[in-house]
């Protein structure tokens, strides 16, 4: 017996436990201290009452012989995928019902997708990233190439044409800098994806945060998207389902690579080790997409939205370099010259009892910034911001 030696390549994540651990240890000494955490990205607001309802209702049906739904369609009910294809409509993109894979959120999706890639394929992975997409390729023993991505290029790291990669992540609205890339810029990466016959993984978790017209919210929207590129989005950052599961990837018909349509490989994947998202969990998720839940998710973004704003706000007056925050529930800033990002971590802390996310969390290019979080409290977020203004 071998183990996926792979594994043992992965390094130790400590950036959360770490940032717990100095917490609570400073919270033990400093017990009359309020401590603003700005550093989570689960959402904190409830499920909207319109997914609520669907889900008590779809319960109620579960426990009747007339309306008990056993085993469903593993690429999910139909009932859902029809209303994320009228949503996508209101971005002048069309899919096929069949193109629609629901699952039980992003993460695993961007995870598993890689079953249906060869192992010697080339991947090209931004740095700083959300860590799901580098450690999913170490456990595959993957070659990675990074793109960097820095303070030249506002965090959005555009195609190199000396790098020949076969797969490319991307991740906008960004975790972690809140950068959002415009139509031109993914115009440039989809030419370069069909050029060099890559497939571009475009994580869309934060689409919901766009607010600047012109921003696209789907890879899609851009032409010649549908025939290099996977689309993955989830109802966690959009509907609060962070601990409710649900989400979906698209895989367009006209993806084929060496002759095979990929969305008949994912397919093949998901049927065979995947027994999709339980029924009430997607009429939950229907009910996002009903005009009641479609005003109640907007409230909790505009709440978000307002969060972020204070923050930008504050650092513009402070004349910190920031990115993010406009189409994103997160802002970016630059730590103050001379210090790393833990060290800016620990004075954030210990003189202003606000806590964040060290950018170095999350890759090389992360040394020197730091991830504050539009997703606590209103009135924590202003308090924190007052906090950072005062001597
Ligand atoms: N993609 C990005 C960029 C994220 O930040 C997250 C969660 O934080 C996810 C995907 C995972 O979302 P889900 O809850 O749908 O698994």
């Amino acid at each position: 017996m071998k183990i996926n030696k792979n594994y043992l390549a992965l390094e130790d994540s400590y950036l959360f436990s770490t940032i717990a651990k100095k917490v609570k240890a400073y919270a033990e000494k400093n017990p009359d201290k309020k401590i603003i955490r700005l550093g989570i990205g689960d959402v904190t607001i409830p499920l909207c009452s319109a997914s609520v309802e669907a889900m008590k209702k779809a319960s109620e049906e579960q426990g009747t012989k007339a309306n008990f739904h056993g085993y469903g369609p593993e690429q999910g009910y139909e009932f859902l995928k029809t209303a994320i294809q009228s949503y996508y409509k209101e971005f002048a993109v069309s899919l096929e019902a069949d193109e629609i894979f629901i699952s039980d959120g992003a993460k695993s999706d961007l995870g598993n997708i890689l079953d249906i890639f060869s192992r010697d394929n080339v991947v090209l992975i931004p740095n700083p990233v959300y860590p799901v997409y580098l450690d999913t390729n170490i456990m595959d023993g993957r070659t990675i190439v990074y793109m960097d991505a820095n303070e030249e290029n506002g965090f959005l790291p555009m195609p190199d044409p000396t790098v020949k990669a076969d797969l490319i992540y991307m991740c906008s609205p960004n975790n972690p800098t809140g950068a959002v890339y415009s139509k031109e810029q993914l115009e440039e990466w989809v030419a370069y994806a069909l050029k060099n016959d890559a497939v571009i993984l475009f994580d869309a978790a934060y689409e919901a945060f766009i607010t600047e017209n012109g921003l696209p919210r789907s890879i899609f929207e851009i032409e010649g998207a549908r025939q290099c590129a996977i689309e993955f989005c989830s109802f966690s950052k959009t509907a609060g389902f962070t601990g409710t599961r649900c989400g979906y990837t698209v895989v367009p018909m006209e993806l084929k690579r060496e002759g095979t349509v990929l969305n008949k490989l994912w397919l093949r994947r998901q049927t065979t080790k995947f027994n999709g998202v339980s029924y009430i969990v997607q009429r939950g998720a229907e009910a996002v997409f009903t005009k009641e839940g479609r005003e109640q998710i907007k409230a909790a973004t505009v709440y978000y939205q307002k969060n972020a704003k204070v923050i930008t706000e504050t650092m513009k007056e402070l004349g910190i370099w920031f990115v993010g925050g406009v189409n994103s529930p997160y802002v970016w800033i630059k730590v103050q010259e001379g210090m790393t990002s833990w060290e800016y971590f620990d004075y954030l802390l210990e003189e202003k009892n606000i806590v964040g996310t060290p950018g170095s969390g999350f890759g090389r290019n992360g040394e020197g910034y730091f991830r504050l979080t539009a997703f606590g409290d209103a009135d924590a977020t202003k308090e924190a911001m007052e906090r950072l203004k005062s001597k």
